[in-house]
């Protein structure tokens, strides 16, 4: 498998671009590889600058519940476009798209549009500040919201992968109101609250962590923090930029059964195009401007390519509720072939569509455990996959993403060949 071109776009990239890519992980740094320069995709392959052909795992980090370039959410957008890009004013599409996100997620029921889920949570965090009129928050160790200065704390995802989860250049000022739990540990949570009583303004947490790897919340760690946060009034935010509309229509929060004051989405609210939202109940809603004294605003926000992208991809997961059954069950062969293969030399996480992989003998049930992950098998079973056609995310702390577009063949094919790069562990 030539990688070429891959290899002459890479040191062009270099001269111009920090790293030569534009999101530290697609640099392949904590594989030793060289990027794969990806020219165009469908359905489930992705095709490099050399002509290989991939089957992706990646779906772009999340977006791709369908697969690349549905056919009708390319047909939509092309319409669009050709009505002007942008208008800096509201449409009808983002008053569409908002009750839409009501309907499917009813504990938003009010949302603002922006433009990433970075800018979603940055959003939200300002949000809960205002309405509680208090400053500190809660995150957890290897959570991910985004690159906004507050929230660079013990990060996961590329911060993790590059070894930066506290980012250079944030001012501690910035962070000095962002308090540090574990998750799956209720006490850390406890220990927290009661150390800085009446300050907490909100816990935001991924509810099914796919920024460290994969790792899944045990059984009553979300209720828990449902419950402190009421007792102490201050707010939950769930951050489903990955998990909203992938593990349910109705995103984790329906999937578990729990309301969350504010909830962040990002990725499949925007079909492939950079949106996020944030949004909660009318109250806290209310504070943002120009209602309320919140300032928040975005000059490319809610615009209407995006959103159409947005709403005919939510509008196909909508009338098609059969689509978490396939993705699960296409997902669940994968993990039990990579469990078989290793043979207790690896933890495999599953749930929906969304499957971590990790090199350990431990249960991966919290950062310290996934960071027990052995990153250079990861790294070796990442090159055996890409040399044969697959896919998966450069990195050990990010999630493998299953689309409703992946064939049982190819599920079959990987299955195989994820064997073959497991088998030999020891
Ligand atoms: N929140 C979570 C849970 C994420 O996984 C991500 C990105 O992967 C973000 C926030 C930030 O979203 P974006 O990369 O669109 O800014």
């Amino acid at each position: 498998m030539s990688d070429t071109r891959s290899k002459e776009l890479y040191e062009r990239a270099k001269v111009h671009i920090p790293g030569g890519v534009n999101s530290p992980v697609r640099a392949f740094r904590a594989v030793n590889r060289t990027p794969r320069f990806m020219e165009s995709a469908k359905g489930d392959r992705i095709i490099d600058a050399d002509g290989n052909e991939y089957i992706d795992y990646v779906c772009s980090w999340g977006p791709g519940i369908l697969g690349h370039a549905h056919p009708q959410v390319i047909q939509k957008v092309m319409e669009s476009c050709k009505n002007g890009l942008t208008f800096g004013a509201p449409t009808e599409k983002e008053v569409i798209l908002a009750e839409l996100i009501s309907e499917l997620i009813p504990s938003m029921e009010v949302s603002r549009l922006v433009s990433s889920g970075t800018e979603a949570v940055m959003s939200a965090i300002r949000a809960a500040r205002g309405f509680t009129g208090r400053d500190k928050i809660i995150k957890f160790r290897g959570c991910y919201h985004g690159h906004s200065d507050s929230l660079l704390v013990k990060a996961g995802s590329g911060a993790l992968t590059t070894s930066v989860p506290d980012s250079a250049g944030v001012p501690k000022d910035d962070t000095k109101n962002t308090l540090v739990a574990e998750y799956n540990d209720k006490d850390s949570v406890e220990k927290l609250f009661k150390e800085n009583k009446n300050e907490i303004a909100a816990v935001i947490v991924e509810p099914v962590a796919a920024n460290m790897g994969l790792v899944l919340p045990e059984e009553g760690f979300l209720e828990f923090l449902r419950e402190i946060t009421k007792d102490h009034d201050s707010l939950l935010i769930f951050d489903e930029v990955i998990t909203g509309f992938r593990l349910s229509l109705g995103g984790a929060q329906q999937y578990y059964n729990i309301k969350p004051d504010i909830t962040t989405l990002g990725k499949i609210v925007g079909g492939g195009m950079p949106i996020g939202a944030y949004g909660g109940r009318r109250e806290i809603m209310q504070m943002i401007s120009p209602d309320g004294p919140v300032y928040q605003a975005g000059t490319l926000s809610g615009n209407p390519v995006a959103t159409t992208a947005g709403i005919e991809t939510l509008n196909i997961l909508k009338d098609d509720p059969q689509i978490y059954e396939r993705l699960e069950n296409k997902t669940k062969k994968l993990a039990n072939a990579a469990r078989q293969a290793g043979n207790g030399h690896v933890c495999v996480n599953q749930i929906g569509s969304l499957m971590s992989v990790f090199f350990t003998d431990q249960k991966v049930r919290d950062f310290e455990s996934a960071v027990t992950s052995n990153t250079e098998q990861y790294a070796d079973y990442f090159g055996y996959l890409l040399d044969r056609g697959i896919y998966i995310a450069p990195s050990q702390f990010e999630t493998m993403f299953i689309s409703d577009a992946h064939t049982e063949e190819d599920i079959e094919k990987t299955c195989k060949l994820a064997g073959e790069a497991l088998c030999n562990l020891d």
